[in-house]
């Protein structure tokens, strides 16, 4: 099975995903994750991104195809949880054909209902393992007291991201609304559109998910 999840920077893209990966072994593919990694290799590609992400703007299309195109030639596992991509109707296109290629087919694309408003907050707050990636909160999933993972068990760094700040934020909302949303008429259209309230508890929106796959 090989899914989509669409939605806002902070809708819980990644924090669903990681569930996922968790209970039917499937693999997140998270092309923010991949550029995030091109860029602390110090890789030329990194150089060209880190501009880019830190204003919280798109990269170019080509460079995200590229990575999806490699990681869809590896191991499937259960499927792929597309994470933060496709963001462009180009990315859609070109996704669909990659799939077509490799003879698999797109199963559902989730998307995230939350409010603005409740984003900021969110970015903010946010904070990731250093050894495994799970995703906190200051408010809602806090680090444990004792600084131990829960996920992964060790006493690792926590790391923020340089453009979860107001600013980048502004950008990359405005990014989404004016790159990203249309997505949803798109795969409306196709008849592959579901939709779950991201505002709702972490678990209760794993429920949500859990039902639209069976
Ligand atoms: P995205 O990958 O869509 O940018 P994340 O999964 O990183 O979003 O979540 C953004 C922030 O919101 C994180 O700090 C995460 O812990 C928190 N979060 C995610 N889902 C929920 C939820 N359902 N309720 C409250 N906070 C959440
Ligand atoms: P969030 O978790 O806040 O939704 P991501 O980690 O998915 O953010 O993405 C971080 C940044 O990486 C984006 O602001 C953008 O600059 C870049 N990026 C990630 N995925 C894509 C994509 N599919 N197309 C273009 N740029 C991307
Ligand atoms: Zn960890």
């Amino acid at each position: 099975m090989n899914i989509i999840l669409l939605g806002p920077p902070g809708a819980g893209k990644g924090t669903q995903a990681r569930i996922l990966v968790d209970g039917r072994d499937m693999i997140q593919l998270s092309t923010g994750d991949m550029l995030r990694e091109a860029k602390d290799s110090g890789s030329e590609m990194g150089r060209i991104v880190a501009d880019v992400m830190a204003r919280g703007d798109l990269v170019t299309d080509e460079i995200v195809i590229g990575l999806i195109r490699e990681k869809l030639a590896g191991d499937k596992r259960g499927g792929f949880i597309f994470d933060g991509f496709p963001r462009t109707l180009k990315q859609a296109d070109a996704l669909a054909q990659l799939l077509d290629e490799t003879g698999e087919t797109l199963d559902a694309v989730i998307e995230m209902q939350v409010d603005d408003a409740a984003l900021v907050a969110r970015i903010t707050a946010r904070s990731t393992c250093g050894n495994c990636g799970e995703v906190y909160n200051d408010e809602t999933k806090p680090i444990p007291a004792d600084g131990v993972c829960t996920s992964c068990g060790t006493s690792a760094e926590f790391k923020r991201r340089a453009d979860d700040n107001a600013d980048s934020l502004k950008q990359r909302l405005m990014e989404y609304y004016k790159k990203t949303s249309p997505l949803i008429g798109y795969y409306y259209a196709k008849g592959q559109l579901s939709s779950v309230d991201g505002l709702a508890d972490i678990d209760d929106v794993r429920a949500e998910i859990a039902a639209i796959l069976g």
